[in-house]
């Protein structure tokens, strides 16, 4: 079956991103799309991915970058949206030995009230 470039029709934020799976959105424009994760593991955890197909950071290459940046620059607004007013951390898993499950490239941005996470 044929699909757009950049979309992979088995992966489940290409689903998200194609609106045939549910998500709590956030923030979506023409590059990104923004939702909550449906495990948070910090009171506020949202996950912002590019809306293309691209599998994990170990693909990600210099033309990349305007697309890197953009996902970086939008998490402090979000938080702010978000309420959280203290404090935020970032996370890329990438691959196996980097604890990643969808391979679907994500950013966890995740803030609120510690304790939430060790370390
Ligand atoms: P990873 O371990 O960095 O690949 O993180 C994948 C994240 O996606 C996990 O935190 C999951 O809770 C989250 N996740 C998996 N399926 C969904 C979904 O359908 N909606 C929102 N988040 C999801």
């Amino acid at each position: 079956m044929s699909h757009e470039p950049g979309h992979d029709p088995n992966c489940l934020f290409c689903k998200i991103v194609a609106g045939q799976i549910p998500s709590k959105k956030v923030y979506e424009d023409e590059q990104v799309l923004v939702f909550h994760d449906i495990h948070p593991w910090a009171p506020v955890h949202v996950l912002i991915i590019p809306k293309q197909h691209i599998a994990t950071m170990a693909e990600v290459t210099r033309e990349h970058a305007p697309l890197l940046g953009h996902m970086n620059a939008l998490v402090p607004e979000l938080m702010k949206q978000l309420g959280v007013t203290n404090g935020f951390r970032t996370v890329m898993n990438t691959g196996p030995d980097g604890g990643q499950e969808v391979y679907h490239l994500h950013l966890h941005a995740m803030g609120g009230p510690r304790p939430w996470l060790k370390g």
